[in-house]
């Protein structure tokens, strides 16, 4: 039977920073009086492990959802998907607060779209919705975004019920239930620490599967599935900190969630630090530099495995080997800039 309330998800800040954990308790506060939600508090969803709790709340849940968390959308929502909890993308109308371009209506650069393999395995028929924490200073913001997300879930469930005639559901509205295998996720068991993780999160809506990351990635992390597409294999393999493959990546489709440059972090075409970017200039402005970056870094990490660095030589694409390590331009101070904001 169809959910009839939507699920929203809140996910805390890695820490105990004051100022972000009073901004999530007054949104879940004011969330909870509202009649039409569900409404549970996990830790990071980042760090969230396949056994943790949170984990596999998120992953029974089979209705709408909307998940605020401290990570940008697309890396939040991809990393969902990585984690089997799959649906479409909802968009949220919330934007961060520097991308003040009336109702974000074709404001972005147009950026070409790879030919990408898309979303993997079944996606339900259901919305997910991704809201950045950081994109308002207030709880009001947030709480008038899930409302207006539950009405708008809510009239899809009511379009289709009215097209899938005899609708069976005329009673809905009078208890909302909540399934019986659901009432054993306990706040308490939700909210159960989780260590620090550090992995990459792919974008399939840009990976073109060129399987250049599964070349330069020396530490096992990515593998193949059954049909030969990418996947990030062994997620724990990888080395903290180390965003390396994601400057290899042709297609910006690796996200380090947390890694300090907003444009590795997972942000989307638009305003960063108040400047429109688009990621592909951002990433592929002086190839040659960015993978110089690449192989310093994974060198580092092999060094610190008590490996031997390979520099070029191993798993550097052909596309872009050739392509001289040139002096920094305009674009890659900018990266540097960005870095150095901490975004
Ligand atoms: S390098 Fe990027 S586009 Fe290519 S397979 Fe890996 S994630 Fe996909
Ligand atoms: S950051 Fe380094 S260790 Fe991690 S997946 Fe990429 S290349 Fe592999």
């Amino acid at each position: 039977m169809a959910r009839s309330r939507l699920t929203v998800v809140l996910s805390q800040a890695p820490g105990k920073h004051p100022g972000k954990r009073a901004l999530e308790e007054s949104i879940v506060a004011a969330l909870l009086l509202e009649p039409d939600l569900e409404v549970s508090v996990v830790p990071n969803l980042y760090d969230l492990g396949p056994d943790h709790t949170g984990r596999l709340f998120l992953g029974s849940v089979t209705g709408d959802v909307a998940v605020l968390s401290w990570l940008y959308p697309r890396a939040a929502f991809w990393l969902l998907d990585r984690d089997g909890i799959k649906g479409h993308f909802g968009e949220t109308k919330l934007k961060p607060p520097s991308d003040d371009d009336e109702d974000g209506a074709e404001t972005d650069t147009p950026v070409d779209r790879p030919e990408a393999i898309g979303a993997t395995g079944t996606i339900p028929d259901r919305h997910i919705y991704t809201l950045d924490l950081r994109d308002a200073n207030t709880h009001t913001a947030f709480v008038a975004e899930v409302r207006r997300i539950a009405a708008e879930c809510k009239e899809r469930r009511q379009a289709k019920a009215a097209s899938n005639a005899p609708v069976l559901q005329l009673g809905l509205a009078a208890k909302p239930e909540v399934p019986a295998h659901q009432q054993a996720f306990t706040p308490e068991a939700l909210l159960a620490p989780a260590g620090r993780r550090w992995y990459p999160v792919i974008d399939y809506s840009r990976c073109t599967n060129c399987l250049e990351c599964l070349d330069f990635c020396l530490f096992g992390v990515y593998g193949v599935d059954s049909l030969e597409r990418i996947v990030t294999e062994n997620q724990d393999q990888c080395k903290k900190g180390c965003p390396a493959c994601s400057r290899v990546c042709p297609q910006q489709a690796i996200i380090f969630p947390e890694y300090k440059s907003a444009a590795i972090a997972g942000a989307d075409t638009g305003a960063v630090g108040g400047l429109k970017i688009d990621l592909s200039k951002l990433f592929g402005g002086d190839v040659g530099d960015a993978l110089s970056a690449a192989v310093q870094e994974r060198d580092r990490e092999l060094v610190n495995d008590g490996r031997a660095a390979v520099g070029m030589a191993v798993g550097v694409p052909r596309r872009q080997a050739d392509k001289p390590a040139g002096p920094k331009d305009d674009l890659d101070k900018l990266v540097d800039d960005l870095d150095n904001l901490g975004l």
